[in-house]
């Protein structure tokens, strides 16, 4: 086999199709791949103008944009992948995407353009899209009938617990022992029922207000200190805060994702020592990291993710109160915001919960809500 053979077998059994054209967009040379990619053979492609492969409503543009293109085929232009519409022989259409590289010869320029069939590609792409939408679909759903459920739930249960806060008062001492014992595990139990449900109205609610504004980090933590001031004192906490960022976003969310994070830090606490909490934050390109430290009881690390689900606590109410929905809270305030949340921890030395703020994605919000 000679040289030119080699260089004729290899253009052949490239993956990709291969098309070479002169300067006026004349095809000069195709590979086999463009024979069956298009359904033409060799034959009928030479000397044709290169739209022969495009659909007919494409024909006009695209010959002003090769025209452009040849008097200064850029390098950029050159480079960059380009998807388009291309038209068999039988006028079925497909997604294929092209990539084009300019060759100047002693005379003349030739432009080799490299097509790639990317139907499979873009199909994927679609079922992808469809299924995200469902997704979308279900998401905002559900989160309607959280809220409607919550919502509607709070007045019959406000109704439950007025009448056996009555019944307590007028009854209680004339019935059995046993009697005043039922009575108030279910006075107890309408009353977790109700934080229950107060939380879940809380947690459906978040993203509802689409407002963003400069919400400076500093302040929010300066104020969250001030109203945890009794359980600070309590516990002997001590903080240790560095600079905060201004970022935007939604002021009332990030406060409670604060308020979330810095009163589980106490609450969480070792029982040996005072609790020594520091908050911490990076800028980074996109977005910023923020971290806040403890040094309290941990987590064991098969419960990273379990922690972040609504209504999962790890200890029981006796333990430590709350309805496990703070964190979940947390993480749908975080993904609002186009961020992350996780943790690091270690048992009995303590834990990290990092979060990140998208920069660009709230300015966004906020560009459209200001419009
Ligand atoms: P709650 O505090 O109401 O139980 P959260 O959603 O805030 O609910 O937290 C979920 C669980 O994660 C808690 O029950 C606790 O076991 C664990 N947790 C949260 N923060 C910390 C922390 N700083 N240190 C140790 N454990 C924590």
């Amino acid at each position: 086999m000679n040289e030119l053979e080699t260089y004729k077998a290899a253009f052949d059994s490239a993956q990709d199709g291969i098309i070479i054209c002169n300067h006026h967009g004349k095809i000069l040379l195709v590979n086999r791949r463009v024979e069956t990619l298009f359904g033409y053979s060799e034959k009928e492609l030479i000397a044709q103008p290169i739209e022969i492969l495009i659909p007919r409503r494409f024909h006009h543009h695209h010959v002003d944009v090769r025209d452009h293109y040849l008097k200064q085929p850029s390098l950029k232009e050159m480079e960059t992948r380009k998807e388009l519409n291309a038209c068999r022989k039988d006028g079925s259409e497909f997604f294929v995407e092209i990539s084009l590289s300019p060759i100047q010869l002693k005379d003349r320029m030739i432009v080799t353009t490299v097509v790639r069939d990317i139907t499979q590609k873009k199909e994927a792409e679609r079922k992808i899209e469809v299924q995200n939408k469902l997704l979308l679909d279900q998401n905002q759903e559900l989160e309607r009938f959280a809220y409607i459920a919550s919502h509607d739930l709070q007045e019959p249960l406000r109704t439950v617990s007025n009448y056996v806060t009555l019944f307590n008062k007028k009854y209680e001492g004339q019935l059995d022992k046993n009697a005043d014992l039922y009575l108030e595990y279910i006075s107890s139990a309408t009353l977790q029922m109700q934080l229950l449900i107060r939380d879940l109205l809380t947690y459906s609610k978040i993203g509802f207000d689409k407002s963003r504004n400069d919400v400076d980090c500093n302040l929010i933590v300066k104020a969250i200190i001030a109203d945890l001031n009794k359980a600070i004192a309590e516990s002997g906490a001590e903080f240790m805060i560095a600079p905060l960022p201004v970022v935007i976003g939604n002021m009332v969310e990030l406060k409670s994702l604060f308020q979330n994070l810095i009163s589980n830090a106490i609450k969480y606490r070792n029982k040996i020592g005072n609790p020594l909490i520091s908050i911490a934050a990076v800028e980074h390109k996109n977005e910023y990291l923020f971290s806040i430290t403890d040094n309290g009881i941990g987590i064991e690390s098969k419960f990273y993710e379990r922690i972040f689900i609504i209504f999962q606590k790890l200890h029981g109410q006796k333990e430590y109160d709350g309805t496990g929905i703070g964190l979940a809270q947390s993480k749908k305030i975080v993904e609002h915001h186009g961020g992350k949340i996780w943790v690091e921890s270690e048992v009995g030395k303590g834990s990290t919960f990092y979060f990140t703020i998208a920069k660009e994605l709230n300015k966004q919000i906020k560009e459209i809500n200001t419009n």
